[in-house]
């Protein structure tokens, strides 16, 4: 009893998982999360990234890309289910940490209507729409790779894949909506 009392405790202060969004960019990362923000508002928070400086001492494996763990920690703090909107780079620096995040793969449903979805949000340049394109077909190998991602996500359907974003999630946000019930 009491060690059931104490371990959920403890999992309480430690705040809500993170969740890990990466993917291809074009593949609607920003889209599904969009919908997510409005439908949840005051659930999930952001980590303050800054400029990449040398971990402090005791700091080992603190900073991942810009994004530092401590600024993630302070996300949790708030009750907050941190968001990391981040490449597969940035992926494998978090998973050389505790963070413990819910990792999320979004995948267009081809290269092709990734390629047209590019095309048509106008924010690229040829080259740029080029580079994105291959990066999107490595980044669509590795995310192959058993054990990286917890669920990987076809956005074909925008609902469709924002029913199993939510159904990724829900564990999370519930806790979150309860802590803030009962504080
Ligand atoms: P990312 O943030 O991953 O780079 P975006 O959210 O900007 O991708 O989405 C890329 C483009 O595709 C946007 O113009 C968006 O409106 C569109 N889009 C996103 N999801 C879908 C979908 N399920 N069906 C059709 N178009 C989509």
């Amino acid at each position: 009893m009491y060690t059931r009392y104490l371990s959920r405790l403890f999992s309480a202060m430690a705040g809500p998982r993170p969740v890990v969004l990466s993917g291809p960019s074009g593949a609607g990362k920003s889209t599904l999360l969009k919908k997510l923000l409005k439908e949840y508002e005051g659930i999930f928070g952001f980590s303050v990234s800054h400029t990449t400086r040398s971990p402090r001492p005791g700091e080992e494996n603190g900073n991942m890309y810009g994004t530092s763990k401590a600024s993630v920690q302070a996300v949790k703090d708030k009750n907050l289910i941190c968001v990391l909107d981040i490449d597969m780079q940035g992926v494998r620096a978090v998973k050389t940490t505790d963070l413990n995040p819910i990792y999320v793969f979004i995948q267009p449903p081809s290269m092709n209507i990734l390629e047209k979805r590019l095309r048509d949000r106008k924010t690229e340049s040829e080259e740029s729409l080029q580079k994105r394109l291959h990066a999107a077909q490595v980044d669509m190998v590795i995310s192959k790779d058993p054990g990286i991602f917890d669920v990987v996500i076809v956005n074909d359907s925008l609902d469709d894949a924002y029913g199993k974003l939510k159904d990724a999630l829900i564990e999370e946000i519930k806790k979150v909506q309860k802590t803030n019930l009962s504080s």
